[in-house]
């Protein structure tokens, strides 16, 4: 059999060992002392965990595969009640619970983000403004629901949604949104969602080697040479499931592809916060703040009360903030734990390398590439998409 390294324990790491543990004889290194990467929790009461990154699943049409495994391992799903709340300098803009807000009485911009939006997804040229420019939706639409929402889901600065090409935004919106269907149709995982990542470690013959940062990755004729430091190991192939700029800083000698497509990925740094005081938070609502009017000095914080919208079983609710590193909004006091996040993007330098992602493994000279930033909107399901779809490549190389 041959051997497999897997760099990166995350969803994406642990769903490719057990799809290839039958041809393979697996080692998975990661760096962190447990797996599952951005999928995890952090313990605020008695052995109660909450979770720190991945929360919610949308509807079972597009998180096909996460919610099918979730079956085959015997986890419950429960749909999540997340009406979103945009307040913007305090004054809430748009309420999905109850229909209000300027947006829906707008019926030309309804029609459009129904239906005119979907002649969008290939103008890779224009720019939301332009779509306020040409009277196609309104300005309020734009920056008070259509730009937070995308910048909430697409973990992007607000200002940056201005600058995405507009086939990336409407892209986005025709496959999540569309009829606005996305709010009502999440769902999560009754107990928290790392229960996934164990579904599939449990279910698989692999060696874990917790706390091993692998510090370089070299390709020789016939084999690949992974390093931890002083300690070395030959594999047949190598496969990086981490972020893409992580994985450039480690290869020795990177083909002309992987330079340009591995580093034209952008990043962008989240914090998640644990606390127990709300935090401009409406309720049982996911609410999303927008602070400043100018687009340049906007800043969002988006809060949710996990017993509220996730059915936690916690004495005292726990909310999750997630802001920016550079605008934490929690006073010190209040925070039960904290953890920051560099998270691949969509830019406009992202969005002009698209379209080689798929050239990476296709080229591959004994070293492939998984991970949820090989599609453009960094869901779970799309890491273990990505899994998938390596796997099948894997067994026939
Ligand atoms: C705050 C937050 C909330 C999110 N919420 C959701 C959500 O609700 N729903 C959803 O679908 N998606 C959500 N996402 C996106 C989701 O987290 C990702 O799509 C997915 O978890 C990424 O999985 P991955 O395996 O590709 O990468 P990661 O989870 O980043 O895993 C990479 C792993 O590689 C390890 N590693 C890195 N470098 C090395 C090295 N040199 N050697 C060894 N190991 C290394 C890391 O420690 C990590 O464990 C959220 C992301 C964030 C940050």
């Amino acid at each position: 059999m041959q051997k497999l390294a897997i760099i990166g324990g995350g969803i994406s790491g642990v769903s490719l060992a057990y799809l290839v543990q039958q041809q393979f004889e697996v080692t998975l290194f990661e760096s962190e002392d447990y797996l599952g990467g951005n999928n995890c929790s952090a313990e605020v009461e008695d052995g109660q965990k909450v979770p720190m990154g991945v929360i919610i699943y949308p509807s079972r049409g597009l998180f096909e595969h996460t919610l099918s495994f979730a079956d085959e391992f015997g986890l419950e799903c429960k749909p999540a009640q997340l009406p979103h709340v945009f307040c913007n300098s305090r004054e809430v803009r748009f309420r999905s619970s109850s229909g209000s807000g300027h947006v829906w009485r707008d019926m030309k911009d309804v029609a459009y983000l129904n239906f005119g939006i979907k002649s969008h997804v290939d103008s890779h040229e224009q720019t939301l403004d332009e779509l306020i420019a040409h009277s196609m939706l309104s300005k309020e639409c734009v920056e008070d629901l259509l730009a937070p929402f995308a910048a909430l889901y697409l973990s992007v600065p607000y200002a940056s949604i201005f600058e995405l090409p507009l086939s990336t935004v409407a892209g986005w919106w025709c496959k999540y949104c569309i009829p606005f269907h996305l709010m009502s149709s999440f769902s999560y995982i009754d107990g928290g969602n790392h229960q996934l990542v164990d579904g599939f470690v449990d279910r698989t013959r692999m060696t874990v080697r917790l706390n091993s940062k692998v510090t370089s990755v070299s390709r020789d004729t016939d084999s690949v040479l992974v390093r931890m430091g002083e300690e070395q190991q030959r594999f047949d192939k190598v496969v990086f499931a981490i972020r893409p700029d992580e994985a450039l800083s480690l290869l020795d000698r990177p083909t002309k592809t992987e330079a340009h497509v591995l580093g034209g990925i952008d990043t962008n740094t989240l914090v998640s916060t644990l606390h127990r005081q709300p935090y401009d938070c409406e309720g049982g609502d996911i609410t999303l703040n927008l602070y400043g009017n100018e687009r340049e000095s906007t800043h969002m914080v988006t809060t949710w009360g996990n017993r509220n919208c996730f059915g936690f079983d916690l004495q005292d609710e726990v909310y999750t903030s997630l802001h920016q590193a550079d605008k934490a909004p929690i006073d010190d006091s209040d925070i039960l734990a904290q953890r920051t996040f560099k998270v691949p993007v969509q830019t406009a330098n992202t969005a002009s390398v698209a379209d080689q992602i798929d050239r990476l493994n296709a080229e591959s000279d004994g070293v492939y590439y998984c991970g949820s930033w090989f599609c453009p909107s960094f869901y779970h399901e799309d890491g273990i998409n990505s899994a998938i779809a390596l796997s099948e490549t894997l067994r026939g190389a």
